[in-house]
């Protein structure tokens, strides 16, 4: 289907409701509730919090909801042009919001979406530095370079899955994750490689590798077979306890089972790290995730690379997708056809792959 720029038709999105609630840790909700998925950006003027919604309304019929005891005095809206401003006046200056303090809610039953903000008091001396660092970050290549870890599976004593002509998927996927990093970096990113040779990691050093670096995003490669030798295309995955079907869950497993030989070490990176997120945090680095494999599978698609049948994105529980890092496993293609074992071999369909993931990186919404 021929895609029309977004622009051209998008609906206009009004407020639903403004509130505020007190949250575990003294921590400061606030809830901005839309009808159609916000798209934001965040600025912090002296004691202020405010959120520059894009093609939006002001709705004045809306009363902000403020509870007692959290850092926002008064919530007032502002028509700049198309944006709408959502301005909190704070009764003392908070820090730039990380990323694991904001979250975007699909409607259920009783709200539409809904852009969730946590904060706490901060210290006040970063305020300043880090918001003039945020508005010089769209247009000034001294801006933060986000982190990306490109992780190739496998490696060393665990081939992968192997082609009936005998390529190794831990060969295929290191080849394409060196291509990557370079091209990423040459795009103002900083990438690494969790192996940059043929070694064997476990699925929890490789996620740990993306906690250790403070990553940004986590993007694992593979490449799958499948018994049946006509089964072609690339498909791509994120976390989650319960696989979306039998076959993500088998591939899950699969992928899981490089590990067999040391659970205990990854259940108890696991544990430390479901005590380190709240559900809140898990909740929204499972939308970012998501947010990023569509965004690839829409780049994958671009570049015209053959989809295997099915949904754009499934669900498992990949150990190696466990982290506080947003992230995605992608499957680049089906080594036990022979038609794609011949491309995933040749250097021309590689580069084809990591433009599209390059592109998938540069579109998603690292501020979110
Ligand atoms: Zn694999």
């Amino acid at each position: 289907m021929a895609m029309l720029p977004k622009t051209v038709f998008a609906a206009r999105n009004s407020i639903k409701s403004l509130r505020t609630g007190v949250q575990p840790g003294n921590k400061t909700r606030l809830v901005v509730e839309t009808s159609l998925r916000p798209s934001y950006s965040l600025s912090y003027p002296q004691n202020q919090l405010v959120i520059n919604l894009s093609n939006t309304s002001a709705n004045t019929s809306v009363t902000p909801s403020l509870a007692s005891g959290t850092l926002v005095k008064s919530i007032t809206q502002k028509q700049v042009g198309d944006k709408l401003q959502i301005i909190a006046s704070l009764t003392k200056p908070i820090d730039a919001l990380d990323k694991n303090q904001i979250m975007i809610l699909e409607p259920n039953g009783d709200n539409e979406y809904r852009l969730v903000l946590d904060f706490v008091a901060g210290s006040g001396a970063g305020t300043a530095k880090k918001a003039s660092n945020q508005s010089s970050a769209s247009n000034n290549s001294s801006a933060k370079k986000y982190i990306v870890v490109i992780d190739a599976g496998h490696g060393g004593k665990d081939p992968g899955c192997i082609g009936k002509n005998g390529t190794k998927e831990k060969t295929v996927v290191l080849s394409v994750a060196r291509k990557l990093k370079a091209k990423l970096d040459a795009n103002g990113f900083k990438s690494y490689l969790t192996r940059s040779g043929d070694t064997y990691l476990k699925l929890a050093a490789r996620a740990a590798i993306g906690e250790k670096r403070k990553a940004d995003l986590f993007i694992s490669l593979h490449a799958n077979a499948n018994p049946s030798r006509s089964m072609k295309g690339f498909s791509i995955y994120t976390l989650s306890e319960k696989a979306s079907d039998e076959e993500a869950q088998k591939l899950a497993d699969a992928e899981n089972a490089a590990d067999k030989i040391d659970v205990s070490g990854f259940e108890q990176f696991s544990k430390d790290i479901r005590i380190a997120l709240s559900s809140l945090q898990q909740h929204a680095v499972a939308e970012m995730s998501e947010e990023y494999a569509n965004g690839c599978a829409r780049a994958f698609k671009g570049q015209k690379i053959t989809q295997q049948p099915g949904p754009d994105v499934r669900h498992a529980p990949f150990a190696v997708l466990r982290s506080t890092v947003p992230g995605a496993l992608l499957e680049l293609g089906h080594l036990s056809n022979a038609t794609e074992e011949k491309l995933l071999n040749s250097s021309a369909h590689q580069n084809k792959l990591v433009d599209a993931i390059v592109k998938s990186v540069k579109s998603y919404n690292f501020d979110v």
